[in-house]
């Protein structure tokens, strides 16, 4: 389907209000937190996704506007809201990422409201509760894009390597992670470089059990999804894709 983004910038605005009594519907503004954003452009999305490559470029374009610093101006109004309900939601990604208050995919993509369906566990680790997520995205929502996204000093990975005493339930995510320290082991890295090095083999091993599910398999074999690694700095804000 054809891609429309809308801008709507101040003078188009005003010409719409002034519009108002001719029949032209307005946005309204005065009665939404939105009102704040009259003067810049308001972003929104309003055509549905269905290739996994178009998917990729709006995501790598996203995360160029981040590191830049020139972020979109989302539309979050009441307007937008209802209309995502009304119409339902069409995620052109499903992103499962670490909880890292550092790396919300969100913000680092530069998405807005409805753009993606996020899935956010410690060490980005994939169990049946977080694969039935991705199911549902899949099967129901049609996302083309499935991502599994690693970052750079990731806690919960560091947490494995070092071992030691785990308390409460957090000891079930290192368990998780262990098998890629265990192969990152191997390469003969040590302190840090062994710490990124399973963050890499942990995004790889993330991907190894979300194919598992007969649901995604069957979408990625027939390819209306796509399923890539990607891992995340934090100081520069880049999204590096690891399956290129
Ligand atoms: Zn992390």
């Amino acid at each position: 389907m054809k891609r429309v983004i809308t801008f709507i910038g101040v003078a188009s605005l005003s010409l719409v209000l002034m519009l108002g009594g001719c029949g032209t519907k307005a946005i309204p503004t005065s009665s939404s937190p939105q009102s704040s954003t009259v003067g810049t452009p308001v972003y929104k999305r309003t055509e549905v996704i269905t290739s996994s490559d178009v998917a990729k470029k709006l995501l790598d374009d996203g995360n160029a506007r981040f590191t830049s610093g020139k972020t979109l101006n989302k539309d979050l109004s009441a307007t937008r809201r209802m209309d995502l309900e009304k119409n339902g939601q069409h995620p052109f990604a499903v992103i499962v990422s670490c909880s890292d208050s550092r790396v919300p995919p969100e913000v680092l993509y530069d998405e807005a409201l409805g753009d993606l369906f996020v899935i956010r566990v410690a060490g980005n680790v994939v169990t049946p509760v977080e694969l039935g997520s991705v199911e549902y995205a899949v099967e129901h929502l049609k996302t083309p894009l499935i991502v599994v996204l690693g970052h750079e000093g990731c806690g919960a990975v560091t947490a494995a390597v070092q071992g030691g005493e785990i308390p409460g339930s957090i000891g079930s995510i290192v368990e998780k992670i262990k098998p890629a320290i265990d192969e990152a082991k191997t390469s003969g890295v040590t302190g840090n470089d062994l710490i990124e090095k399973s963050v890499d083999f942990n995004v790889q091993n993330a991907i190894q059990d979300i194919l598992k599910s007969p649901i995604v398999k069957h979408a990625v074999d027939t390819k209306e999804s796509k399923i890539l690694g990607a891992k995340y700095d934090l100081d520069t804000g880049v999204s590096t894709w690891y399956n290129e």
